[in-house]
């Protein structure tokens, strides 16, 4: 894991956050298992259910490149905030264990280190093994 990496692309991108609502702003950062990271901020809509987290824009734009295996993620926010209920569930779709790095964006430290498998126990799963 590019534990320096995914913190620095996941604090660089949290300052590019479009969230004129909520003021909200989160940066992730995905690493794929040959090393690449891809990054994500939130980006809100005037209609707020269009509003789409940092975390699903990083994993979708590594799927779009041709990344499908994930070796940890990095989410920075004011605070340290962990994802959301949605996000967890979309991360879980490529990858089991995954580890989380929860970073406070006003430190520039990581103030947590958990694992998917813990964040999101029993997930909702239709497919069997690698997708
Ligand atoms: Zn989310």
């Amino acid at each position: 894991m590019n534990r320096d990496g995914l913190l620095a692309a996941a604090l660089a991108t949290q300052e590019r956050a479009y969230a004129p609502y909520s003021q909200f702003q989160v940066g992730a950062a995905v690493e794929t298992e040959t090393g690449e990271i891809f990054t994500g901020c939130n980006v809100e809509n005037a209609s707020y259910g269009l509003t789409i987290c940092a975390e699903r824009v990083a994993v979708c734009l590594a799927v779009a490149a041709g990344h499908r295996h994930f070796v940890a993620i990095a989410v920075a926010t004011a605070g340290g905030a962990s994802p959301c209920g949605a996000c967890r569930q979309f991360l879980a779709e490529f990858a089991d264990r995954l580890p989380v790095l929860i970073v406070n964006a006003e430190t520039g430290n990581i103030v947590a280190e958990t694992d998917l498998a813990d964040l999101l126990p029993g997930r909702f799963q239709l497919l069997d093994g690698d997708a």
